[in-house]
């Protein structure tokens, strides 16, 4: 449910509301707006009386909200959500490109390729420590050293990192993790999502491979329940019966989740394509369809890389797409962030 408070309300009547609100046992969601407060209503709101609420000279609209997700909801909170992120801005206006290899394999690969996507324009890295494989006999990632050398290559360049969670055994190790990637795989690992809820820390949250928009919004709903509501979505492709494309990029996630979230979304072309000539046009037509960033898959060796090299950009690639990126944003009325 979904009241919406006038801002000639004064103080004490607020109060009064809220407290009232809070004594039938809800939690309440806030978000204040120039003419008017939403107050987002969390729990079982059978017992209030909308008439009652509605009579009140303060109150301007009172809804109930028939999707099962609240925190994640716009009605709850109509304007956009911008988590901040090392000085860089993620959500509203702002676009973002997040870039850098599938995993960290070396100090000198994942160091060089940080290098190189600073320079083109990237404003965080991005690199596996941690790697679901399909294989149990595939590279599974260099693990706590793969982190220790991502906090190097931040050391170095100064760009925040974004590396997976696959286990709450290993939260411990990503207390200087800019932001937690749970994986398409983990989209609905409920008890991880929990956990990363606790953390405060950004989450990237991947749709999983065969999941609907609305459990995507279910699986962030997990993690605001628990207090953590900076929650960036990411459509990644799903399963469908193509095969010429690793998987199926639905682009149309982004403006239907724009109508549906406050939540920011981003776009993985590499994941979702699975191959490298098709990410810069499906990057510039994620721009198109409103997306508020990139992940994007780099690697300084792509023929050698130990996982997804045939979706990974080279430096090179990757710097002309940041050119083109930076060409179109205007259009669709982004600041490059
Ligand atoms: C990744 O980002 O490297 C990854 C494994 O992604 P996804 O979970 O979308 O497959
Ligand atoms: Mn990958």
């Amino acid at each position: 449910m979904i009241i919406v408070v006038k801002n000639s309300c004064d103080e004490k009547q607020y109060n009064n509301l809220v407290e009232w609100i809070k004594g039938l046992g809800l939690e309440i969601h806030e978000s204040r707006g120039t003419h008017s407060t939403v107050l987002g209503l969390v729990g079982d709101t059978s017992k209030v009386d909308i008439d009652l609420i509605s009579s009140l000279d303060v109150i301007e609209q009172v809804q109930r909200v028939q999707e099962p997700y609240k925190n994640a909801n716009r009605k709850f909170h109509p304007e956009d959500t911008i988590i901040e992120v090392g000085g860089h801005k993620i959500g509203g206006d702002n676009f973002t490109v997040i870039a850098g290899p599938c995993s960290v394999e070396s100090e000198s690969q994942i160091i060089e390729v940080a290098k190189a996507v600073k320079q083109a324009g990237a404003t965080l890295l991005r690199g596996g420590a941690f790697k679901p494989r399909t294989s149990p006999y595939a590279f599974q990632g260099l693990k706590d050293t793969g982190i220790e050398l991502l906090l190097k290559a931040k050391k170095e360049t100064g760009l925040p990192i974004v590396t997976e969670l696959t286990s709450i055994n290993h939260l411990d190790l990503f207390k200087d993790v800019d932001i937690i990637q749970v994986g398409a795989r983990n989209m609905q690992n409920f008890e991880l999502l929990k956990e990363v809820g606790k953390t405060g820390k950004p989450i990237l949250l991947k749709r999983g491979l065969a999941n609907t928009l609305q459990e995507l919004l279910m699986s962030a709903e997990y993690i605001m329940a628990e207090g953590n509501c900076q929650v960036i979505l990411c459509e990644r492709g799903i399963r469908t019966f193509e095969t010429m494309t690793r998987n199926t990029l639905d682009l149309s996630a982004v403006p239907v989740l724009k109508d549906k979230t406050h939540l920011p979304i981003i776009i993985d072309p590499s994941h979702s394509t699975g191959v490298a000539k098709l990410v810069s046009p499906m990057s510039l037509a994620s721009v198109g369809a409103g997306a508020d960033g990139l992940i994007i898959e780099v690697h300084n060796d792509p023929q050698h890389a130990l996982c997804d090299g045939a979706q990974s950009l080279n430096p090179e690639q990757f710097a002309t797409l940041m050119g083109k990126i930076q060409t179109i944003l205007p259009i669709v009325g982004k600041l490059y962030n």
